[in-house]
């Protein structure tokens, strides 16, 4: 039983064992990512010779691209979902190259295919869709946007690979097989054979969804369900119930008590695996819509509160060090006025796609308000906070947007602080922002620490 606090002191520990390698001077090639755990590179391959240009503009947002004029010259290990397919609509047409065995063998492991094209009508993205392919962006390829798309078609793979299932079935051979077929298909999952614990394990594992018998003597599934439903939190929790039931009106009244959706048994391995990401997929969305910021999918203000309150009660519980930064874009409002809002959001969204990518997993990072947002680093300590921030503000300022009449950079400040020196996480944030007003002041595109200041030392 793995929680976030045991993570937390795991990472501590191995971060202890690791220090000697910690200490040796960032080479080049060091990736642009906070210590531990850092989220991998977006891998993105580049298909067709018309590409060239966009190996370099998209390589400025840290991707781990390829690029491959033909289909035949592609390594095996690209074809699977983790990696954005950039292409030509043309090379998706049947007489193209594109179906070889090997392209057909991508389109089975389901990896997005973004194209670029001539045609926008309706008739061209028909087409398209037909083909398969998730996105299309017409010439001239408005970069950020290109960009911003890949990392949003990459974030909805990954999501879709770790759902959290909670199994409960008194048919311990069954529920084993249903184990195994959802965690073949990428899905963490948690079997309980025996409903008693239901409530712990909820709490403890924390599903995205739970499958549940209906029939458990003495216990009724149904049952079950609604009394999950005392609890406010798992009120969206999506319940899907498992049973041989077929009586349509036995089982809309089952669902009527609580649960979102009736599997019959049996049921087929890719039935189980296409109902359980459809209904995880969707109350993803829901999820998302309440808690996310629209324009960035990033925290919105009340929840990075939220999880900054959460994360200071861990830092009062375990003592280790965690870094509150405050980010603010330079001159934003310059930008709104040369080259309009809709440009501007273009540069909020590249802000927290660089952010997104360059944070860790277990990081919080919320759009705070406006061109400002707050990134919380659980164990990580003002200067490897502070390195780590000094390269995106680095990075974002080498990025180039198309404005309504030339190319332009935009810069970002930063205000770190502290979370273990301060009473509350309001105090903590605080702190950050007076950082971020002091790097206002000594001239922007950078990042500064707040330091508690010393108290004179008393002779007396
Ligand atoms: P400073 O370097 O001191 O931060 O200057 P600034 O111009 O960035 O700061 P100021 O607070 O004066 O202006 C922020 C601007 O951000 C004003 C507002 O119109 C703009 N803004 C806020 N939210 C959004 C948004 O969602 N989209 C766009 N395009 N602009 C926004
Ligand atoms: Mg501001
Ligand atoms: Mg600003």
């Amino acid at each position: 039983m793995i929680d976030a606090d045991f993570m937390t002191q795991l990472q501590r520990l191995t971060s202890l064992l690791h220090q000697d390698d910690e200490s040796t001077p960032p080479s080049a090639t060091t990736p642009l990512t906070s210590p531990s755990t850092a989220a991998e590179a977006t891998e993105v391959l580049l298909l067709g010779a018309e590409l060239t240009e966009l190996v370099s503009a998209l390589g400025r947002y840290g991707f781990n691209l390829a690029h491959h004029v033909a289909v035949d010259d592609i390594p095996a290990r690209y074809w699977h979902h983790n990696t954005t397919i950039v292409t030509c609509a043309h090379h998706l047409e049947p007489a193209a190259t594109w179906n070889t065995a090997q392209a057909r063998r991508c389109r089975q492991k389901k990896a997005p295919i973004i194209c670029i094209g001539a045609d926008d009508d309706f008739d061209a993205r028909y087409r398209l869709a037909e083909l398969g392919a998730s996105g299309l962006f017409t010439l001239p390829v408005e970069i950020p946007g290109l960009a911003e798309r890949i990392e949003q078609l990459n974030r909805e793979q990954q999501q879709a690979q770790a759902a959290r299932v909670l199994l409960l079935d008194d048919d311990e051979e069954l529920a084993e097989h249903y184990r195994l077929v959802l965690t073949t298909a990428g899905m963490n999952v948690r079997v309980m054979t025996r409903p008693a614990a239901l409530l712990s394990t909820l709490a403890e594992f924390r599903p995205d969804i739970v499958l549940m018998d209906i029939n458990m003597a003495p216990y009724s599934g149904v049952t079950l369900a609604r009394m999950i439903r005392f609890e406010p939190q798992w009120l969206s929790l999506p319940i899907i119930y498992l049973s041989s039931e077929q009586d349509r009106d036995q089982q809309l009244s089952a669902l009527a008590q609580g649960a979102d959706e009736f599997i019959t048994k049996p049921i087929s391995d890719q039935q189980l695996i296409r109902t359980v990401r459809i209904l995880y997929y969707r109350a993803r969305q829901l999820s998302k819509l309440v808690s996310c910021d629209g324009l960035t999918g990033l925290l919105n203000h009340t929840h990075i509160k939220q999880a900054l309150s959460h994360e200071f009660s861990r830092v009062q519980r375990l003592g280790h060090s965690t870094t509150v930064a405050m980010l603010d874009l330079d001159h934003f409002k310059q930008i709104n006025d040369n080259h309009g809002h809709a440009i501007g959001d273009q540069v909020i969204k590249a802000l927290a796609n660089l952010l997104h990518k360059r944070l860790r997993i277990t990081d919080h990072l919320g759009r705070y308000g406006g061109e400002e947002f707050v990134a919380i680093l659980p164990d990580c300590d003002l200067s490897q906070a502070k390195t780590m921030f000094e390269q995106i503000c680095r990075h974002f300022a080498a990025l180039s947007f198309n404005g309504s009449e030339h190319k332009f950079g935009v810069t970002v400040s930063v205000g770190l602080a502290d979370l273990n020196q301060f009473i509350s996480a309001e105090h903590a944030l605080n702190a950050a922002d007076e950082a971020l007003y002091q790097r206002k002041h000594q001239g922007r595109n950078g990042v500064s620490c707040y330091y508690l200041p010393t108290l004179p030392v008393d002779n007396g």
